[in-house]
């Protein structure tokens, strides 16, 4: 949707360091890494958040957990481990409102996350 910093990415328009692409997914190096591993794995619908996906978008959410876990083992840190996270909304510090899940890795991860 006009005005979408991910809709522009995936229409080519904004420049990302994409790692992956197919039909449906989009996956691209975070612009503000906060692992040595931080890829943003979107769909290429506009959807909002993961309060927006209706039964409309069947086997979406499949489909970015599944390129989710294989840019982690392409990254290299499928065996020594990575978090996948989707902030929902203001309180999870969602700051963009295109449903994205991040793939984080490459450092000892805190758990609970802040
Ligand atoms: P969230 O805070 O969960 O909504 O995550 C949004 C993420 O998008 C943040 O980690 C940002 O660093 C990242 N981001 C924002 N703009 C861009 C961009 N143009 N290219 C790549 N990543 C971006």
């Amino acid at each position: 949707v006009a005005g979408c910093i991910f809709c522009g990415i995936v229409r080519g328009e904004i420049p990302a360091r994409i790692v992956r692409s197919d039909d449906d997914i989009v996956a691209f190096r975070d612009i503000n890494p906060m692992a040595p591993v931080h890829v943003l794995v979107i769909p290429r619908e506009h959807v909002a958040s993961l309060n927006h996906v209706e039964a409309e978008h069947a086997g979406l959410l499949d489909r970015l957990v599944a390129v989710a876990r294989d840019v982690a083992k392409a990254e290299g840190v499928s065996e020594s481990g990575y978090r996948l996270v989707v902030n929902v909304g203001p309180q999870a510090g969602q700051s963009v409102d295109h449903l994205h899940v991040h793939v984080l890795g490459g450092r000892d991860l805190a758990w609970p996350p802040g």
